[in-house]
């Protein structure tokens, strides 16, 4: 059902106002070839907590809230679990872990749907979604109908993929309306980032409901619940250097800490810029960073889309004259 001139308020996690001028809840992916849906300027909302609201939007917001998750397949090496784009990311996780099905624990906690997972690629504690992803399904508006995604098609890449490159998210062209995830039967911890090891630790062999509990125990600790302190969980990306960049940096920063990857990159830690540069804890108006992890942006109450660009424009000159490194948002601004 259509309705008109809807508060977005208590639809995103930074509790930014702003109305949209038409919205529709979809609890069916059927209900998305609504002709008009097709017509009209759109944005795809999920969970809300990757999103600046900069003020009222004057198109159709479509909020995506198709239920359901089942066992879609399984085969000697895998199980296929499929979640309805809806669902809850977290309750997802954590019903897969009470299945018996392993693979997606280091994800816990994280807020969102499960439809929003695969735009940016969600990644913690050294996993990420798209290393489980195996398919998915999209509504496609220029086609009018369901168009199929495999893994390769999605080019996941560092919290990216072909949903955000294109630009496809914000111009509404694909809304995901289901995700099967293949969860390999031959299960390993991944237990590398100091943080969640150190959490573990006295747990030998930690199973998959140990590192989910850890990851809680972990996020719960630093992470303000938006509920309480509302916030878009990570406001940066953290900024991926060369590696003469990174040797610089450590020749007059000597504690940096640093990444390399793969490709001979070295990445750098957002929120350790942020805190050097000053801005733990610190506000400007309503909007400040996190006192227990910088790298979160947070609204104190009150705050609205354009006080959220001024304290992030602030953060990032400062990082920027301090580091000579530019640090880009993750969120998507509407
Ligand atoms: P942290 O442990 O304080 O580490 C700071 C950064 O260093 C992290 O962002 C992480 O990058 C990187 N890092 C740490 N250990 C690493 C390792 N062994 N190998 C490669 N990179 C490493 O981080 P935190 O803020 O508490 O977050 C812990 C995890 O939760 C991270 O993976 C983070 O991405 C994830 N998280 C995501 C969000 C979100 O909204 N997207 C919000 C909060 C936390 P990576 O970010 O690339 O992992």
């Amino acid at each position: 059902m259509l309705r008109r001139d809807v508060d977005l308020t208590a639809c995103n996690t930074l509790a930014l106002p702003g109305q949209a001028a038409r919205y529709a809840r979809i609890d069916s992916p059927e209900q998305l070839g609504d002709p008009e849906h097709a017509r009209s300027r759109r944005f795809i909302l999920g969970g809300g907590s990757n999103l600046v609201l900069t003020g009222d939007f004057d198109g159709l917001v479509l909020h995506m809230a198709i239920p359901g998750r089942r066992l879609a397949g399984e085969d000697a090496d895998a199980w296929y679990v499929e979640a309805g784009a809806g669902e809850n990311w977290h309750d997802f996780v954590q019903w897969t872990l009470a299945q018996g099905w392993p693979g997606l624990e280091n994800l816990s906690l994280i807020p969102g749907t499960a439809g929003a997972a695969p735009i940016q690629n969600i990644g913690a504690y050294g996993l990420e979604a798209g290393e489980r992803i195996h398919s998915l399904t999209a509504f496609d508006f220029s086609a009018g109908r369901l168009v199929a995604f495999s893994r390769g098609d999605c080019r996941f890449g560092y919290r990216d993929s072909i949903f955000k490159q294109e630009g496809w998210h914000l111009s509404g062209r694909f809304a995901i309306t289901a995700v099967t995830f293949r969860l390999p039967k031959a299960w390993a911890p991944v237990t590398g980032y100091a943080d969640l090891a150190r959490e573990l630790d006295g747990t030998s062999t930690p199973s998959a409901r140990d590192i989910a509990d850890a990851v809680v125990r972990l996020r719960r600790r630093k992470l303000p619940d938006p509920v309480e302190i509302p916030n878009a969980g990570s406001f940066f990306h953290n900024p991926v250097v060369d590696a003469a960049t990174a040797e610089a940096l450590l020749a007059v920063h000597p504690a940096l800490p640093r990444y390399p990857q793969a490709d001979g990159r070295v990445k750098l830690a957002a929120g350790w810029l942020i805190d050097q540069a000053g801005w733990k804890g610190r506000n400007l108006g309503p909007v400040g960073m996190y006192e227990k992890q910088a790298l979160v942006l947070v609204n104190r109450g009150g705050a609205r889309g354009i006080d959220v660009q001024r304290t992030m424009s602030a953060v990032q000159a400062d990082v920027l004259a301090r580091f000579g490194v530019q640090l880009t948002p993750e969120p998507v601004f509407l």
